[in-house]
Protein backbone atom coordinates (compact mmCIF):
# COMPACT_ATOMS: atom_id res chain seq x y z
CA UNK A 1 0.00 0.00 0.00
CA UNK A 2 1.40 3.47 -0.73
CA UNK A 3 -0.90 5.58 0.93
CA UNK A 4 -2.13 9.23 0.01
CA UNK A 5 -1.69 10.74 2.97
CA UNK A 6 -4.94 12.81 2.94
CA UNK A 7 -8.37 13.41 4.69
CA UNK A 8 -11.94 12.38 2.85
CA UNK A 9 -14.28 15.72 3.28
CA UNK A 10 -17.53 15.05 2.37
CA UNK A 11 -16.52 12.16 -0.35
CA UNK A 12 -13.73 13.91 -1.76
CA UNK A 13 -9.83 13.40 -0.97
CA UNK A 14 -8.55 16.95 0.32
CA UNK A 15 -4.75 17.29 1.13
CA UNK A 16 -4.86 18.58 4.59
CA UNK A 17 -2.73 21.83 5.00
CA UNK A 18 -2.09 21.28 8.65
CA UNK A 19 1.60 19.40 9.22
CA UNK A 20 2.84 15.97 8.13
CA UNK A 21 3.36 12.76 9.73
CA UNK A 22 4.63 9.40 9.42
CA UNK A 23 3.64 6.44 11.37
CA UNK A 24 6.78 4.29 12.91
CA UNK A 25 6.13 0.66 12.83
CA UNK A 26 6.07 -0.89 16.45
CA UNK A 27 7.18 -4.27 14.48
CA UNK A 28 11.04 -2.86 13.95
CA UNK A 29 10.04 0.86 14.60
CA UNK A 30 11.18 1.32 10.94
CA UNK A 31 9.36 4.20 9.31
CA UNK A 32 6.26 3.05 7.11
CA UNK A 33 5.34 4.44 3.52
CA UNK A 34 2.93 7.34 3.51
CA UNK A 35 3.21 10.76 4.45
CA UNK A 36 -0.34 12.32 6.14
CA UNK A 37 -1.04 15.65 5.86
CA UNK A 38 -3.12 17.16 8.99
CA UNK A 39 -6.18 18.91 8.16
CA UNK A 40 -6.39 22.47 9.33
CA UNK A 41 -9.59 24.15 11.22
CA UNK A 42 -11.26 25.16 7.70
CA UNK A 43 -11.04 21.60 6.59
CA UNK A 44 -12.82 20.30 9.47
CA UNK A 45 -15.41 22.94 9.20
CA UNK A 46 -15.97 21.87 5.60
CA UNK A 47 -16.31 18.49 6.95
CA UNK A 48 -19.33 19.24 9.44
CA UNK A 49 -20.56 21.74 7.58
CA UNK A 50 -21.28 18.84 4.74
CA UNK A 51 -22.16 16.99 7.93
CA UNK A 52 -24.74 19.07 8.80
CA UNK A 53 -26.55 19.74 5.35
CA UNK A 54 -26.77 16.02 4.62
CA UNK A 55 -28.67 15.27 7.88
CA UNK A 56 -32.30 16.24 7.04
CA UNK A 57 -31.49 14.14 4.07
CA UNK A 58 -30.17 10.82 5.60
CA UNK A 59 -32.11 11.13 8.78
CA UNK A 60 -35.37 10.52 6.40
CA UNK A 61 -33.79 7.99 4.53
CA UNK A 62 -35.42 4.18 5.19
CA UNK A 63 -33.73 1.76 7.27
CA UNK A 64 -33.81 0.03 4.15
CA UNK A 65 -31.61 2.35 2.77
CA UNK A 66 -29.56 2.70 5.64
CA UNK A 67 -29.57 -0.78 5.54
CA UNK A 68 -27.99 -1.47 2.18
CA UNK A 69 -25.17 1.82 3.03
CA UNK A 70 -23.89 -0.72 5.78
CA UNK A 71 -23.75 -3.83 4.05
CA UNK A 72 -22.14 -2.25 1.52
CA UNK A 73 -19.55 -0.74 3.38
CA UNK A 74 -18.94 -4.07 4.85
CA UNK A 75 -18.20 -5.37 1.20
CA UNK A 76 -16.00 -2.73 0.26
CA UNK A 77 -13.91 -3.90 3.34
CA UNK A 78 -13.36 -7.32 2.48
CA UNK A 79 -13.14 -6.11 -0.79
CA UNK A 80 -10.01 -4.60 0.34
CA UNK A 81 -8.71 -7.87 0.85
CA UNK A 82 -5.39 -8.42 2.18
CA UNK A 83 -4.25 -4.64 1.60
CA UNK A 84 -5.54 -3.87 4.28
CA UNK A 85 -5.03 -6.37 6.67
CA UNK A 86 -1.13 -6.22 5.88
CA UNK A 87 -1.07 -2.16 6.34
CA UNK A 88 -3.52 -2.56 9.82
CA UNK A 89 -0.09 -5.07 11.01
CA UNK A 90 2.57 -3.09 9.86
CA UNK A 91 0.73 0.06 11.80
CA UNK A 92 -0.28 -2.34 14.59
CA UNK A 93 1.85 -4.84 15.47
CA UNK A 94 -1.09 -6.85 15.82
CA UNK A 95 -0.44 -10.73 14.48
CA UNK A 96 -2.50 -11.34 11.27
CA UNK A 97 -5.37 -14.07 12.65
CA UNK A 98 -5.55 -11.32 15.07
CA UNK A 99 -6.22 -9.00 12.32
CA UNK A 100 -8.69 -10.97 10.58
CA UNK A 101 -10.77 -11.90 13.26
CA UNK A 102 -11.05 -8.30 14.03
CA UNK A 103 -11.75 -7.56 10.34
CA UNK A 104 -14.79 -10.55 10.86
CA UNK A 105 -16.11 -8.73 13.84
CA UNK A 106 -16.20 -5.37 12.10
CA UNK A 107 -17.95 -6.87 9.15
CA UNK A 108 -20.32 -9.31 11.11
CA UNK A 109 -21.32 -6.10 13.25
CA UNK A 110 -22.01 -3.37 10.32
CA UNK A 111 -24.18 -6.43 9.00
CA UNK A 112 -25.86 -7.20 12.46
CA UNK A 113 -26.45 -3.09 12.87
CA UNK A 114 -27.84 -3.45 9.13
CA UNK A 115 -30.68 -5.52 10.25
CA UNK A 116 -31.49 -3.44 13.10
CA UNK A 117 -31.65 -0.42 10.38
CA UNK A 118 -33.80 -2.11 8.13
CA UNK A 119 -36.15 -3.60 10.68
CA UNK A 120 -36.78 -0.29 12.58
CA UNK A 121 -37.68 -1.29 15.80
CA UNK A 122 -34.92 0.57 17.48
CA UNK A 123 -37.35 3.92 17.07
CA UNK A 124 -39.35 2.94 20.37
CA UNK A 125 -42.51 3.46 18.94
CA UNK A 126 -45.59 4.85 21.46
CA UNK A 127 -48.99 5.53 21.02
CA UNK A 128 -51.27 7.02 23.49
CA UNK A 129 -54.29 7.64 21.70
CA UNK A 130 -56.76 10.78 22.37
CA UNK A 131 -59.40 10.11 24.93
CA UNK A 132 -62.05 13.08 24.04
CA UNK A 133 -64.51 11.96 27.13
CA UNK A 134 -62.23 11.58 29.61
CA UNK A 135 -62.86 14.06 32.78
CA UNK A 136 -62.30 16.01 33.82
CA UNK A 137 -60.49 17.07 30.93
CA UNK A 138 -60.33 15.16 27.48
CA UNK A 139 -57.00 13.28 27.18
CA UNK A 140 -54.79 14.26 24.45
CA UNK A 141 -53.20 11.92 21.71
CA UNK A 142 -49.89 11.36 22.16
CA UNK A 143 -47.20 9.51 19.39
CA UNK A 144 -43.34 9.40 20.40
CA UNK A 145 -40.45 8.01 18.58
CA UNK A 146 -36.92 8.27 18.90
CA UNK A 147 -35.12 10.16 15.77
CA UNK A 148 -31.18 10.72 14.95
CA UNK A 149 -29.22 13.45 17.08
CA UNK A 150 -27.64 15.38 14.27
CA UNK A 151 -23.72 15.00 12.96
CA UNK A 152 -21.92 12.51 15.41
CA UNK A 153 -18.04 12.74 16.03
CA UNK A 154 -16.20 9.56 16.39
CA UNK A 155 -12.58 9.14 18.26
CA UNK A 156 -11.48 5.81 17.60
CA UNK A 157 -8.77 3.89 19.73
CA UNK A 158 -5.50 2.54 18.89
CA UNK A 159 -6.20 -0.91 20.48
CA UNK A 160 -8.63 -2.13 17.84
CA UNK A 161 -7.71 -0.44 14.37
CA UNK A 162 -10.96 -1.86 12.62
CA UNK A 163 -13.76 -2.44 15.32
CA UNK A 164 -12.93 0.39 17.22
CA UNK A 165 -12.43 2.88 14.49
CA UNK A 166 -12.87 4.57 11.17
CA UNK A 167 -15.62 1.44 10.35
CA UNK A 168 -16.25 0.33 14.16
CA UNK A 169 -18.91 0.54 16.61
CA UNK A 170 -19.62 3.85 16.79
CA UNK A 171 -19.43 4.54 13.04
CA UNK A 172 -22.10 1.68 12.81
CA UNK A 173 -24.19 2.64 15.42
CA UNK A 174 -24.10 6.27 14.02
CA UNK A 175 -24.89 5.29 10.51
CA UNK A 176 -27.77 2.85 11.16
CA UNK A 177 -29.71 5.61 13.09
CA UNK A 178 -29.51 8.03 10.40
CA UNK A 179 -26.96 10.20 11.24
CA UNK A 180 -23.84 11.90 9.23
CA UNK A 181 -20.29 11.02 11.11
CA UNK A 182 -16.95 12.42 10.84
CA UNK A 183 -13.87 10.15 11.84
CA UNK A 184 -10.87 11.61 13.93
CA UNK A 185 -8.32 9.22 12.32
CA UNK A 186 -6.24 8.00 14.78
CA UNK A 187 -2.15 8.57 14.92
CA UNK A 188 -1.37 5.30 14.99
CA UNK A 189 -3.37 4.25 12.40
CA UNK A 190 -3.74 6.51 9.79
CA UNK A 191 -2.91 3.86 6.59
CA UNK A 192 -5.42 1.49 7.93
CA UNK A 193 -8.11 4.71 8.55
CA UNK A 194 -7.68 5.64 5.11
CA UNK A 195 -8.50 2.44 2.84
CA UNK A 196 -11.39 2.11 5.60
CA UNK A 197 -12.58 5.44 4.82
CA UNK A 198 -12.41 5.17 0.71
CA UNK A 199 -15.16 1.79 1.36
CA UNK A 200 -17.02 3.69 3.44
CA UNK A 201 -17.13 6.63 0.72
CA UNK A 202 -17.25 4.44 -2.25
CA UNK A 203 -20.32 2.24 -0.46
CA UNK A 204 -22.00 5.98 0.18
CA UNK A 205 -21.51 6.81 -3.51
CA UNK A 206 -23.19 3.57 -4.80
CA UNK A 207 -25.76 3.35 -2.54
CA UNK A 208 -26.93 7.46 -3.58
CA UNK A 209 -26.70 9.00 -0.63
CA UNK A 210 -25.23 12.69 0.14
CA UNK A 211 -21.64 13.15 0.34
CA UNK A 212 -21.25 15.04 3.81
CA UNK A 213 -22.74 11.63 5.93
CA UNK A 214 -19.30 10.52 5.85
CA UNK A 215 -16.17 12.35 5.53
CA UNK A 216 -12.68 11.25 7.91
CA UNK A 217 -10.00 13.72 8.69
CA UNK A 218 -6.16 12.88 9.54
CA UNK A 219 -4.69 15.02 12.97
CA UNK A 220 -3.33 14.74 15.96
CA UNK A 221 -6.16 14.86 18.83
CA UNK A 222 -5.12 17.31 21.16
CA UNK A 223 -5.22 19.94 18.03
CA UNK A 224 -8.20 18.55 15.95
CA UNK A 225 -10.49 17.48 19.27
CA UNK A 226 -11.56 20.95 20.03
CA UNK A 227 -12.01 21.79 17.11
CA UNK A 228 -13.94 18.69 16.57
CA UNK A 229 -15.99 19.10 19.77
CA UNK A 230 -16.75 22.59 20.27
CA UNK A 231 -18.36 22.70 16.42
CA UNK A 232 -21.91 23.91 16.31
CA UNK A 233 -22.57 21.18 13.76
CA UNK A 234 -21.38 18.30 16.30
CA UNK A 235 -24.44 17.24 18.36
CA UNK A 236 -22.74 14.49 20.31
CA UNK A 237 -19.17 12.52 20.24
CA UNK A 238 -18.25 8.54 20.34
CA UNK A 239 -15.20 7.70 22.20
CA UNK A 240 -12.96 4.89 22.84
CA UNK A 241 -9.88 5.27 24.42
CA UNK A 242 -7.59 6.59 27.61
CA UNK A 243 -9.25 7.86 30.22
CA UNK A 244 -7.62 11.32 30.52
CA UNK A 245 -8.36 11.88 26.57
CA UNK A 246 -12.09 10.97 26.74
CA UNK A 247 -12.74 13.41 29.64
CA UNK A 248 -10.71 16.22 27.92
CA UNK A 249 -13.38 15.75 25.24
CA UNK A 250 -16.09 15.30 27.94
CA UNK A 251 -15.19 18.82 29.39
CA UNK A 252 -14.86 20.19 26.11
CA UNK A 253 -18.58 19.63 25.10
CA UNK A 254 -19.94 20.29 28.40
CA UNK A 255 -18.39 23.88 28.09
CA UNK A 256 -20.02 25.07 25.14
CA UNK A 257 -22.75 27.05 25.04
CA UNK A 258 -24.85 24.21 24.34
CA UNK A 259 -23.40 21.08 25.61
CA UNK A 260 -23.56 17.83 23.71
CA UNK A 261 -23.53 14.10 25.35
CA UNK A 262 -20.13 12.22 24.62
CA UNK A 263 -20.15 8.57 24.83
CA UNK A 264 -16.74 7.83 26.01
CA UNK A 265 -15.70 4.05 26.76
CA UNK A 266 -12.10 4.18 28.77
CA UNK A 267 -9.91 2.30 30.28
CA UNK A 268 -10.81 -0.03 33.52
CA UNK A 269 -8.84 -2.24 36.10
CA UNK A 270 -11.80 -5.17 35.72
CA UNK A 271 -11.85 -6.40 39.17
CA UNK A 272 -11.73 -10.19 39.79
CA UNK A 273 -12.98 -11.65 43.13
CA UNK A 274 -11.40 -15.69 43.65
CA UNK A 275 -14.00 -17.13 46.21
CA UNK A 276 -12.40 -19.55 48.70
CA UNK A 277 -14.08 -22.44 47.14
CA UNK A 278 -12.98 -21.92 43.58
CA UNK A 279 -9.31 -21.07 45.04
CA UNK A 280 -9.05 -24.35 47.00
CA UNK A 281 -10.76 -26.72 44.68
CA UNK A 282 -9.31 -25.56 41.20
CA UNK A 283 -6.54 -22.49 41.99
CA UNK A 284 -4.04 -23.43 39.60
CA UNK A 285 -6.66 -24.25 36.76
CA UNK A 286 -8.09 -20.68 37.82
CA UNK A 287 -4.08 -19.06 37.73
CA UNK A 288 -3.40 -20.10 34.00
CA UNK A 289 -6.51 -18.99 32.93
CA UNK A 290 -5.78 -15.10 34.25
CA UNK A 291 -2.12 -15.56 32.93
CA UNK A 292 -3.19 -16.11 29.61
CA UNK A 293 -6.50 -13.91 30.01
CA UNK A 294 -3.86 -11.04 31.22
CA UNK A 295 -1.20 -11.73 28.56
CA UNK A 296 -3.39 -12.00 25.53
CA UNK A 297 -2.93 -9.48 22.82
CA UNK A 298 -0.01 -7.95 25.09
CA UNK A 299 -2.95 -7.27 27.56
CA UNK A 300 -4.28 -4.42 25.35
CA UNK A 301 -7.67 -5.03 26.19
CA UNK A 302 -10.12 -2.41 27.73
CA UNK A 303 -11.40 -5.74 29.26
CA UNK A 304 -7.86 -7.05 30.79
CA UNK A 305 -8.27 -8.54 34.24
CA UNK A 306 -5.83 -5.83 36.19
CA UNK A 307 -6.64 -6.89 39.99
CA UNK A 308 -6.93 -10.75 41.54
CA UNK A 309 -8.33 -10.34 44.60
CA UNK A 310 -8.09 -13.35 46.99
CA UNK A 311 -8.40 -14.26 50.91
CA UNK A 312 -5.62 -15.81 51.99
CA UNK A 313 -5.75 -19.81 52.33
CA UNK A 314 -6.39 -23.47 51.06
CA UNK A 315 -5.28 -23.47 47.24
CA UNK A 316 -3.55 -19.84 46.89
CA UNK A 317 -0.16 -21.24 46.70
CA UNK A 318 -1.49 -23.47 43.94
CA UNK A 319 -3.01 -20.48 41.98
CA UNK A 320 0.31 -18.20 42.34
CA UNK A 321 2.24 -21.35 41.04
CA UNK A 322 -0.19 -21.60 38.14
CA UNK A 323 0.02 -17.81 37.48
CA UNK A 324 3.96 -17.94 37.52
CA UNK A 325 4.93 -20.56 36.05
CA UNK A 326 2.44 -19.68 32.83
CA UNK A 327 3.29 -16.22 32.74
CA UNK A 328 6.90 -17.63 32.63
CA UNK A 329 6.43 -19.07 29.61
CA UNK A 330 4.93 -16.49 27.18
CA UNK A 331 7.25 -14.95 25.05
CA UNK A 332 6.83 -11.05 25.27
CA UNK A 333 4.76 -9.49 22.78
CA UNK A 334 4.73 -6.27 20.54
CA UNK A 335 2.71 -3.57 21.92
CA UNK A 336 0.62 -1.22 19.54
CA UNK A 337 3.17 1.86 19.20
CA UNK A 338 5.98 2.83 20.89
CA UNK A 339 4.04 5.65 22.69
CA UNK A 340 2.11 2.71 24.54
CA UNK A 341 5.04 0.32 25.22
CA UNK A 342 6.90 3.32 26.67
CA UNK A 343 4.27 4.22 28.54
CA UNK A 344 3.58 0.77 29.95
CA UNK A 345 7.35 0.32 30.83
CA UNK A 346 7.14 3.88 32.87
CA UNK A 347 4.45 2.75 34.88
CA UNK A 348 5.39 -0.85 35.69
CA UNK A 349 8.94 0.69 36.90
CA UNK A 350 7.19 3.27 39.05
CA UNK A 351 5.16 0.61 40.50
CA UNK A 352 7.62 -2.44 40.78
CA UNK A 353 9.69 0.24 42.45
CA UNK A 354 7.13 0.92 46.11
CA UNK A 355 8.14 -0.59 48.90
CA UNK A 356 5.07 -3.17 49.35
CA UNK A 357 5.12 -4.38 45.92
CA UNK A 358 7.01 -7.65 44.97
CA UNK A 359 6.86 -9.61 41.78
CA UNK A 360 5.19 -12.42 41.62
CA UNK A 361 5.35 -13.66 37.88
CA UNK A 362 7.06 -12.46 34.74
CA UNK A 363 8.76 -13.87 31.84
CA UNK A 364 11.71 -15.58 31.61
CA UNK A 365 12.43 -14.28 28.03
CA UNK A 366 13.50 -10.65 28.14
CA UNK A 367 11.29 -7.82 25.89
CA UNK A 368 13.25 -6.43 22.99
CA UNK A 369 12.71 -2.71 22.72
CA UNK A 370 13.64 -3.24 18.89
CA UNK A 371 10.28 -4.67 18.50
CA UNK A 372 8.22 -2.94 21.14
CA UNK A 373 7.81 -4.96 23.48
CA UNK A 374 6.28 -4.82 26.91
CA UNK A 375 7.48 -7.82 29.84
CA UNK A 376 4.11 -9.27 31.64
CA UNK A 377 4.46 -8.38 35.17
CA UNK A 378 1.82 -9.99 38.21
CA UNK A 379 3.08 -8.12 41.37
CA UNK A 380 1.49 -8.77 44.78
CA UNK A 381 0.66 -6.49 47.30
CA UNK A 382 -1.52 -7.23 50.54
CA UNK A 383 -5.39 -5.65 50.86
CA UNK A 384 -4.16 -3.35 53.50
CA UNK A 385 -1.65 -1.95 51.26
CA UNK A 386 -4.47 -1.54 48.33
CA UNK A 387 -7.15 0.14 51.13
CA UNK A 388 -3.85 2.19 52.12
CA UNK A 389 -2.37 3.29 48.85
CA UNK A 390 -4.36 4.71 45.59
CA UNK A 391 -0.47 3.64 43.55
CA UNK A 392 -2.71 0.24 42.85
CA UNK A 393 -6.04 1.46 41.35
CA UNK A 394 -5.65 3.17 38.75
CA UNK A 395 -5.33 1.08 34.58
CA UNK A 396 -2.17 -0.11 34.04
CA UNK A 397 -2.54 -0.48 29.77
CA UNK A 398 -1.01 -3.94 28.91
CA UNK A 399 -0.05 -7.73 30.24
CA UNK A 400 -0.04 -6.25 33.38
CA UNK A 401 -2.17 -7.62 37.28
CA UNK A 402 -1.71 -7.09 40.65
CA UNK A 403 -2.99 -9.96 42.87
CA UNK A 404 -4.35 -8.12 46.53
CA UNK A 405 -4.21 -10.46 49.33
CA UNK A 406 -7.09 -10.51 52.27
CA UNK A 407 -6.37 -12.20 55.42
CA UNK A 408 -10.86 -12.34 55.41
CA UNK A 409 -13.42 -11.44 53.35
CA UNK A 410 -14.09 -8.50 55.53
CA UNK A 411 -10.86 -6.97 54.57
CA UNK A 412 -11.37 -8.01 50.77
CA UNK A 413 -15.08 -6.11 50.61
CA UNK A 414 -13.35 -2.96 51.99
CA UNK A 415 -10.25 -2.94 49.59
CA UNK A 416 -13.07 -3.42 46.87
CA UNK A 417 -15.42 -0.77 48.29
CA UNK A 418 -12.10 1.80 47.37
CA UNK A 419 -13.04 0.39 43.26
CA UNK A 420 -14.47 3.15 41.71
CA UNK A 421 -16.37 2.69 38.31
CA UNK A 422 -15.50 -0.57 36.10
CA UNK A 423 -16.19 -2.39 32.80
CA UNK A 424 -16.04 -5.54 34.16
CA UNK A 425 -16.23 -7.78 37.33
CA UNK A 426 -15.71 -10.86 37.62
CA UNK A 427 -16.34 -13.69 39.94
CA UNK A 428 -14.90 -17.28 40.51
CA UNK A 429 -16.58 -19.30 42.98
CA UNK A 430 -17.95 -22.94 43.53
CA UNK A 431 -21.41 -23.36 43.40
CA UNK A 432 -22.58 -23.20 47.28
CA UNK A 433 -20.23 -20.16 47.84
CA UNK A 434 -21.39 -18.22 44.94
CA UNK A 435 -25.14 -18.84 45.98
CA UNK A 436 -24.61 -17.22 49.32
CA UNK A 437 -23.01 -14.78 47.67
CA UNK A 438 -25.24 -12.11 46.91
CA UNK A 439 -24.20 -8.88 48.72
CA UNK A 440 -20.88 -9.42 46.68
CA UNK A 441 -23.05 -10.00 43.49
CA UNK A 442 -25.07 -6.75 44.15
CA UNK A 443 -21.78 -4.84 44.89
CA UNK A 444 -19.83 -5.88 41.83
CA UNK A 445 -23.10 -5.08 40.02
CA UNK A 446 -23.27 -1.56 41.24
CA UNK A 447 -19.88 -0.92 40.01
CA UNK A 448 -19.58 -2.43 36.87
CA UNK A 449 -21.13 -2.90 33.27
CA UNK A 450 -21.00 -6.33 33.29
CA UNK A 451 -20.36 -9.16 35.89
CA UNK A 452 -18.94 -12.48 34.84
CA UNK A 453 -19.37 -15.94 36.57
CA UNK A 454 -16.64 -18.40 36.38
CA UNK A 455 -14.15 -17.14 33.34
CA UNK A 456 -12.12 -14.35 32.21
CA UNK A 457 -13.49 -11.07 31.07
CA UNK A 458 -11.28 -10.78 27.86
CA UNK A 459 -14.00 -10.80 24.75
CA UNK A 460 -16.71 -8.63 24.41
CA UNK A 461 -19.68 -10.44 22.59
CA UNK A 462 -21.71 -8.12 19.55
CA UNK A 463 -25.38 -9.31 20.93
CA UNK A 464 -28.42 -7.79 21.89
CA UNK A 465 -27.92 -8.24 25.43
CA UNK A 466 -24.42 -7.21 25.71
CA UNK A 467 -23.19 -3.70 28.22
CA UNK A 468 -19.89 -2.62 27.47
CA UNK A 469 -19.34 0.75 29.46
CA UNK A 470 -20.19 1.05 33.20
CA UNK A 471 -20.04 4.02 35.72
CA UNK A 472 -17.39 6.64 35.34
CA UNK A 473 -14.65 6.68 34.69
CA UNK A 474 -15.04 3.23 32.67
CA UNK A 475 -17.62 5.37 30.64
CA UNK A 476 -19.03 8.96 30.96
CA UNK A 477 -22.44 7.52 30.47
CA UNK A 478 -23.29 4.47 32.10
CA UNK A 479 -26.80 4.31 31.21
CA UNK A 480 -25.97 2.94 27.58
CA UNK A 481 -23.00 0.57 25.68
CA UNK A 482 -20.68 1.09 22.72
CA UNK A 483 -20.77 -2.86 21.67
CA UNK A 484 -24.21 -4.42 21.01
CA UNK A 485 -27.16 -3.25 19.14
CA UNK A 486 -28.53 -1.29 22.50
CA UNK A 487 -25.25 0.97 20.65
CA UNK A 488 -27.51 2.32 18.22
CA UNK A 489 -29.67 4.12 21.75
CA UNK A 490 -26.75 6.73 22.23
CA UNK A 491 -27.43 8.58 19.02
CA UNK A 492 -31.03 9.01 19.17
CA UNK A 493 -33.10 11.29 20.83
CA UNK A 494 -37.31 10.92 21.39
CA UNK A 495 -39.61 13.43 20.24
CA UNK A 496 -43.54 13.23 21.19
CA UNK A 497 -46.05 14.71 18.59
CA UNK A 498 -49.26 16.16 20.51
CA UNK A 499 -52.67 16.04 18.47
CA UNK A 500 -50.63 15.70 15.28
CA UNK A 501 -52.70 15.17 11.43
CA UNK A 502 -51.81 11.69 10.37
CA UNK A 503 -49.96 13.12 7.23
CA UNK A 504 -47.69 14.96 9.52
CA UNK A 505 -46.66 12.47 11.21
CA UNK A 506 -43.60 9.90 10.78
CA UNK A 507 -44.49 6.58 9.10
CA UNK A 508 -43.57 5.21 12.21
CA UNK A 509 -46.72 6.51 14.57
CA UNK A 510 -49.16 6.46 11.37
CA UNK A 511 -52.23 4.80 12.49
CA UNK A 512 -51.78 2.34 9.46
CA UNK A 513 -48.39 1.18 10.64
CA UNK A 514 -46.70 1.26 7.14
CA UNK A 515 -43.45 0.00 8.71
CA UNK A 516 -44.95 -2.92 10.26
CA UNK A 517 -43.23 -2.42 13.36
CA UNK A 518 -44.34 -3.44 17.55
CA UNK A 519 -45.44 0.03 18.97
CA UNK A 520 -46.72 0.46 22.40
CA UNK A 521 -50.66 0.71 22.14
CA UNK A 522 -51.55 2.30 25.62
CA UNK A 523 -49.00 0.79 26.67
CA UNK A 524 -49.34 -2.87 24.93
CA UNK A 525 -46.80 -3.45 22.49
CA UNK A 526 -48.43 -4.76 19.02
CA UNK A 527 -47.90 -4.40 15.39
CA UNK A 528 -51.48 -4.34 14.63
CA UNK A 529 -52.53 -0.63 12.66
CA UNK A 530 -55.14 1.75 14.50
CA UNK A 531 -58.29 1.59 13.73
P1 LIG B 1 -6.03 7.48 23.37
O1 LIG B 1 -4.61 7.81 23.41
O2 LIG B 1 -6.94 8.07 24.40
O3 LIG B 1 -6.53 7.86 21.90
C1 LIG B 1 -7.89 7.76 21.48
C2 LIG B 1 -8.22 8.93 20.54
O4 LIG B 1 -8.32 10.14 21.30
C3 LIG B 1 -7.18 9.18 19.47
O5 LIG B 1 -7.86 9.54 18.28
C4 LIG B 1 -6.40 10.33 20.03
O6 LIG B 1 -5.77 11.13 19.05
C5 LIG B 1 -7.47 11.13 20.72
N1 LIG B 1 -6.95 12.02 21.76
C6 LIG B 1 -5.86 11.85 22.54
N2 LIG B 1 -5.72 12.88 23.40
C7 LIG B 1 -6.74 13.72 23.15
C8 LIG B 1 -7.16 14.96 23.70
N3 LIG B 1 -6.51 15.55 24.70
N4 LIG B 1 -8.28 15.54 23.20
C9 LIG B 1 -8.95 14.95 22.21
N5 LIG B 1 -8.62 13.79 21.66
C10 LIG B 1 -7.53 13.17 22.11
O7 LIG B 1 -6.30 5.90 23.52
P2 LIG B 1 -5.52 4.69 22.84
O8 LIG B 1 -4.12 4.71 23.20
O9 LIG B 1 -5.84 4.68 21.42
O10 LIG B 1 -6.21 3.42 23.51
C11 LIG B 1 -5.77 2.88 24.73
C12 LIG B 1 -6.74 3.18 25.85
O11 LIG B 1 -8.07 2.96 25.40
C13 LIG B 1 -6.61 2.30 27.09
O12 LIG B 1 -6.70 3.07 28.24
C14 LIG B 1 -7.79 1.33 26.99
O13 LIG B 1 -8.23 0.79 28.18
C15 LIG B 1 -8.80 2.20 26.36
N6 LIG B 1 -9.80 1.44 25.62
C16 LIG B 1 -11.08 1.44 26.04
C17 LIG B 1 -12.03 0.70 25.38
C18 LIG B 1 -13.45 0.68 25.85
O14 LIG B 1 -14.31 0.22 25.16
N7 LIG B 1 -13.76 1.17 27.00
C19 LIG B 1 -11.69 -0.02 24.24
C20 LIG B 1 -10.39 0.02 23.80
C21 LIG B 1 -9.44 0.78 24.51
P3 LIG B 1 -4.30 10.82 18.48
O15 LIG B 1 -4.54 10.09 17.21
O16 LIG B 1 -3.69 12.14 18.28
O17 LIG B 1 -3.58 9.99 19.49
Amino acid sequence: MNPHGQSFIAGERIAGTGSAFQVVSPLDRSTLPGVFLTADESQVDAALQAAALAHPVFAATEGSKRAAFLEAIADEIMALGDVLIERAQLESGLPRPRLEGERGRTVGQLRLFAQMAAGNSWMDARIDPADPSRQPLPKPDLRRLLVPIGPVVVFGASNFPLAFSVAGGDTASALATGNPVVVKAHEAHPGTSELVAEAIVSAAKKVGLPAGVFSMVHGSGKVLGPWLAKHPATKAIGFTGSEIAGRALFDLAASRPDPIPVFAEMGSLNPVVLLSGAIASRGAAIGTALAQSITLGAGQFCTKPGLFFATEGEGLNAFREALTSTIAGIVPSTMLHPGIADHYNAKCSSIQAHDSAKVLATTTTAADPNATQGQPLVLEISAAQFIADDTFRHEVFGPFAILVVSSNETERDTALSKLGGQLTATIYGDEAELSSSQPLVAKLGSIAGRVIFNGVPTGVEVFHAMQHGGPYPASTDSRYTSVGTAALLRFVRPVSYQNAPQDLLPPALQDSNPLGIVRLINGQPSSAPLS
